[in-house]
């Protein structure tokens, strides 16, 4: 809604009842509130309900008549002062809430009794002259009571074979889940897994990493310890309106790949019914074109979807960034800045970000500079698109 803003030009002393609903966290968010505020802290209220994706039901003022609305994403007053103030929805229709957290399966098996899933394909997801090693593991889940299932954005718990220095069983790993919840051949009882083989240098010796390597290495018909489902930080919101971006670092692509394999393979549409009409922007680093993860599927997405789905890649040791220094993900939201701000602004907007934990400063300082020239503070808006539940990272 638009809130008529010709009475409301100065101090007056007026107080202001909003009623709201979808705003604020966790039980707060399912109930209706009532806030009343002065006219002075009237704008920024308004803002922080169109930044958490509140929809304001009533607004009065002390000599104005209630005014019942229609359901609808907060539009703040016309003059607020800074640009995210003037969000406003790019759909007139009303904002599906997210997935309903409770509805999301979470450890159906646990460490001490895991789900012996099976391998039915392990191979490379890198071309001729990439570094490292990065493959696609895929496991049947089928015949668990209960059923493993998952939803887009969770992550299952690996235990390696074998023990460790002490001779206990290895701990469990998580690793994010690459496929959707129906799989990648959409039979329903699978999941797929995109795992880095971790390597370093240690006084002059290559250490293997225990988990990553046994899974790169492991054999189709291995059986292997599994737990999970974890998480809910990652999931999607149900809105088939909603605009995602998406930031991610090597592995980091898993979450995204199933967001957009939801979004955008053919037989995964019919398959799910869930028909996205909004708009996704991935923001992908590696360090060479030959590291780029399922680039393949990404860029045939953009051809079929180019309304949809846009694609941006960094690769670091190939591109240069405006200070000739080399191009990462940080340097092409900077890039972006203004355009990424605007799709943040929409209160449909949520931003996820996975990969290793080192790519969360450099992600961080660029959105501050960018909001900054977009007239925002960063660090106040962060902790409000968190709160709002837009705000989504995972990073190892
Ligand atoms: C939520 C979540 C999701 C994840 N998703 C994925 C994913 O999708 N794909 C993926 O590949 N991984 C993912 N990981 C990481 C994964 O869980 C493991 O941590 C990773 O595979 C390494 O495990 P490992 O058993 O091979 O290594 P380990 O044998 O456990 O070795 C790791 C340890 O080695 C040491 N070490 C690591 N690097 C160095 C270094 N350079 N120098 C010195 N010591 C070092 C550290 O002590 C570290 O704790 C995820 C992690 C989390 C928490």
């Amino acid at each position: 809604m638009r809130v008529s803003t010709g009475r409301v030009t100065g101090s007056d002393g007026r107080m202001f009842t909003v009623v709201v609903e979808s705003f604020g966290v966790g039980r707060q968010r399912r109930a209706e509130r009532v806030l009343t505020v002065p006219f002075e802290r009237l704008q920024s209220l308004m803002q922080t309900i169109a930044l958490q994706g509140g929809r304001i039901r009533v607004l009065s003022s002390t000599d104005l008549e209630p005014t019942a609305t229609p359901a609808t994403t907060a539009t703040p007053p016309a003059d607020a002062a800074s640009p995210a103030a003037n969000a406003a929805p790019t759909s007139s229709s009303t904002a599906k809430a997210p997935v309903s957290h409770a509805d999301v399966p979470v450890n159906l098996y646990k460490p001490k009794a895991p789900f012996l899933g099976t391998v039915t394909g392990n191979y490379s997801l890198l071309a001729d002259g990439a570094i490292g090693r990065v493959n696609h593991i895929t496991f049947d889940l089928a015949g668990g009571d209960p059923q493993l299932h998952y939803v887009e954005g969770q992550s299952i718990g690996i235990i390696p074979d074998g023990e460790d220095a002490n001779g206990k069983p290895h701990k469990l790993r998580l690793y994010s889940i690459a496929s959707t919840r129906h799989g990648d051949d959409l039979a329903d009882h699978t999941v797929s897994l995109c795992v880095r083989q971790l390597q370093y240098e240690k006084d002059g010796e290559t250490i293997n990493g225990v988990c990553s390597t046994f899974l790169c290495d492991i054999e189709p018909g291995a059986k292997v310890k599994i737990t999970g489902p974890v998480g809910k930080e990652m999931l999607l919101p149900d809105d088939e309106e909603a605009n995602v971006i998406m930031l991610a670092t090597g592995t980091g692509i898993a979450p995204m790949r199933t967001y957009l394999r939801r979004m955008f393979e053919p037989a995964e549409r019919d398959k799910n019914g869930w028909h996205f009409r909004g708009k996704a922007w991935l923001f992908m680093g590696a360090p060479k074109t030959a590291n780029l993860l399922y680039d393949d599927d990404f860029n045939r997405y953009q051809a079929e979807f180019p309304e949809n789905f846009r694609y941006t890649k960094a690769i670091s040791r190939e591109e240069q960034n405006a200070k000739g220094g080399r191009m990462y993900i940080q340097d092409r939201v900077l890039e972006n800045a203004e355009e990424i701000f605007s799709w943040i602004e929409n209160p449909k907007t949520h931003v996820y970000m996975c990969g290793l934990r080192g790519m969360e400063p450099g992600i961080d300082e660029a959105m501050s500079a960018a909001a900054t020239a977009k007239g925002l503070d960063w660090a106040t808006l962060r902790p409000q698109l968190k709160k709002a539940e837009r705000w989504h990272v995972e990073t190892y």
